[in-house]
């Protein structure tokens, strides 16, 4: 919050504290700042555009927004019957029949005015790059362990194959589109 001069212990004859030529910190968390400015703006309260103070993330917007803003740049699309995602439940439904069937007996405007649409999306199969590198953080001191590998191109196309092969889907939510469901006639709000 108020940022303070740093001051560094100068060895020598008679060793002195200095202060350091460009650098404050911040008196409340002791972070570094590289200005008195900077210094006195660490630690205080942020604010979303909304109004809602921010937590202490990089993020500039707060979480409401950000979903808002998801929904606004979502391209409104027809539903094509295929499965959707409720981001109030977090979950995702094969259908519409299916979501809906989450807020029987609840009035219409408590169901969510959009949804993502879910196409089903083939798995990219096993990231080689990630698994060499974890299996030879022991080994990588100097970060140059590729190098040794015997036939390393040998196994990108290994595992390449094998992942075409792959056939397993999974539904992802779709954040660049939104669908509207319509209120079915017989929707019954009450028990
Ligand atoms: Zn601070
Ligand atoms: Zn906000």
């Amino acid at each position: 919050m108020d940022a303070q001069k740093l001051y560094v212990l100068v060895p020598g004859d008679s060793p002195e504290y200095k202060p350091a030529k460009n650098f404050w910190f911040c008196s409340t968390c002791k972070r570094l700042a590289s200005s008195e400015e900077a210094g006195n703006k660490c630690c205080q309260p942020r604010f979303c555009g909304c109004g809602v103070q921010l937590e202490q993330t990089p993020f500039t917007v707060c979480g409401d927004c950000q979903d808002k803003n998801v929904w606004e740049k979502a391209v409104e699309v027809e539903y094509d019957g295929g499965a959707l995602y409720d981001s109030q439940s977090g979950k995702i439904h094969y259908n519409d029949e299916d979501l809906l069937a989450e807020y029987d007996g609840r009035p219409w405007d408590e169901v969510p005015e959009w949804f993502h649409p879910c196409p089903a999306v083939k798995w990219a199969g096993v990231n080689i790059s990630d698994c060499l590198e974890n299996s030879m953080q022991e080994f990588d001191d100097e970060g140059d362990c590729e190098k040794q590998i015997v036939d390393i191109d040998g196994l990108f196309t290994l595992v390449e194959e094998w992942n075409q092969k792959q056939t397993l889907m999974m539904l992802e939510p779709d954040h660049k589109q939104k669908v509207k469901l319509s209120k079915p006639d017989d929707w019954h709000e009450g028990p």
